[in-house]
């Protein structure tokens, strides 16, 4: 690669220029073709080898030095990726990887993503970006019109859920603190057991105070009512926000959506949607009524590199009012006034969430359903939900196992009768270390105990009931 830069730095000659008319460089052309070979057997592979880590020792010992002043060449680089380093990862598109949240980028999203980098679109300004920011936006018109938002909504494509939800509460607390009074204050949010790590986590980086209603089921608006009202004048004066969950990543749980809505209207409250997982599901008819009241948040987060088939990394950040957004993340500097200059008009994504320089990350999802329809989609997350109701069958007529709860989205908390902790820790690292499956146990929180349970999760539409039964098998 390094010899394509250079050449396309000094002689400025398209690669095709250089191999075909000047016959030189016969290695970048075999590194290219070498690329694109790797590229099409891993995406024309449907069970790829199940890698598993090794230290760092070990790989710095299999592969040596890579970073050298006169470089390893192209060749050997990738020999070792290919040998050594690819090995020592697990795809998170293996149809026997159902743990965490696992992905399934399209063939099609996958080979933009190529296309993506070749292009060299700067993603933050239509000035620059036009052409794929128009794309990313025809994507983003899709993901608006499934939330059921009123016109006027719209949204930017970002790094993942945790950005996007960082984004979202930036935009939620600047809009608090219009109000003078609010000025200086340390904000305070409410959310559920069930919420994500990055609620949190994010909460730190914004510096606000998080308050959980003890659930990690479903989020009732009775839980969220005794919750505010349980708090001193001095936190209610703090309470800028609500998160609710579209999905709840453990559990594919979905918080009563349109109760968290009318509580947040009448306390005047952000009311921000976490369908970071779930939102896929908004696509899936035989769902979508779980969804109910989403249609009335004022920002909604939706990963598309987790239930929407594109390849990392690619989240999304919906706003009821784009404006407030605009007026939280909006950066000023006198090299960047040229931007919004009326000459270069158009949407300018970075003014809308926490980066500026960007990728065009929603351009490989733009052209996945350009090439496939919507229609695919709705089918192919209906396949995701149906593989989850099938494993809650084949549980049920296995003895060894039983639920733990009906499956939810495309969830499945079981727990395989008599085992302790350490049966289920053993089990995942055995499957692992097989190359066989990666499924992870997780934890369900019952009145007083965090019970150690296994767990899927299915993305990937080409995950077969014999990939779910030779999983149970393995508990035997
Ligand atoms: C995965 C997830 C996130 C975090 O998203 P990243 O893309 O990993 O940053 C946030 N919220 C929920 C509900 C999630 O499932």
């Amino acid at each position: 690669m390094e010899v394509i830069l250079m050449e396309k730095q000094f002689k400025r000659l398209p690669l095709l220029k250089i191999v075909f008319m000047y016959d030189i460089d016969m290695e970048s052309v075999e590194m290219t073709l070498d690329v694109m070979k790797y590229v099409l057997n891993r995406i024309t592979s449907v069970s790829p080898e199940l890698g598993h880590p090794k230290s760092e020792e070990e790989l710095r010992a299999l592969v040596g030095e890579t970073i050298t002043e006169e470089g390893i060449g192209g060749e050997r680089a990738f020999q070792l990726f290919k040998d050594v380093l690819i090995k020592a990862t697990v795809p998170i598109d293996h149809p026997r990887h159902l743990a965490f949240v696992p992905a399934s980028p399209t063939r099609a999203s996958i080979m933009f993503d190529l296309v993506t980098s070749a292009s060299s679109i700067h993603g933050a300004y239509w000035m620059e970006g036009a052409g794929g920011i128009f794309c990313e936006m025809e994507a983003m018109k899709w993901l608006v019109s499934l939330t059921g938002l009123p016109q006027g909504a719209f949204g930017v494509f970002t790094s993942g859920g945790t950005a996007a939800n960082l984004s979202a509460m930036v935009t939620a607390r600047e809009n608090w603190r219009k109000n003078p009074e609010n000025i200086g204050q340390k904000g305070l949010m409410i959310t559920s057991v069930g919420a994500h790590s990055s609620i949190k986590s994010m909460a730190k980086v914004i510096d606000a105070d998080v308050l959980l209603v003890e659930t990690e089921d479903r989020m009732s608006q009775e839980d969220l009512k005794e919750k505010i009202d349980s708090l001193s004048p001095e936190q209610r004066k703090r309470l800028f926000a609500v998160v609710a969950t579209g999905g709840t990543t453990n559990a594919g749980i979905i918080d009563d959506l349109d109760g968290v809505a009318g509580i947040c209207e009448a306390e005047n409250l952000w009311f921000h949607v976490d369908a970071a997982y779930g939102g896929g599901a908004l696509a899936a008819d035989s769902v979508r009524h779980l969804f109910h009241g989403i249609e009335r948040a004022d920002s909604i987060t939706i990963d598309p590199h987790k239930w929407l088939f594109s390849p990392y990394d690619c989240g999304a950040i919906i706003y009821k009012n784009p404006e407030l957004a605009k007026e939280a993340h909006s950066q000023e500097g006198s090299y960047l006034e040229i931007f919004k200059d009326p000459g270069a008009h158009g949407f300018n994504p970075s003014d809308y969430q926490i980066q500026l320089t960007r990728r065009v990350r929603g351009l490989p999802l733009w052209f996945s359903l350009a090439m496939h329809g919507t229609d695919k989609y709705k089918s192919s997350v209906e396949q995701g939900i149906s593989l989850a109701q099938l494993a809650g069958e084949l549980i049920k007529e296995n003895p060894n196992v039983e639920l733990v709860r009906e499956p939810s989205l495309s969830c499945v908390l079981f727990r395989r009768k008599g085992w302790t902790p350490d049966d289920y820790r053993n089990w995942t690292y055995k499957n692992h270390r097989e190359g066989f499956a990666l499924v992870t146990p997780t934890k369900w929180r019952t009145a007083d105990d965090f019970e150690t349970i296994a767990r899927f999760c299915f993305i990937n539409p080409d995950t077969t009931k014999e990939d779910v039964l030779a999983i149970l098998n393995s508990m035997d």
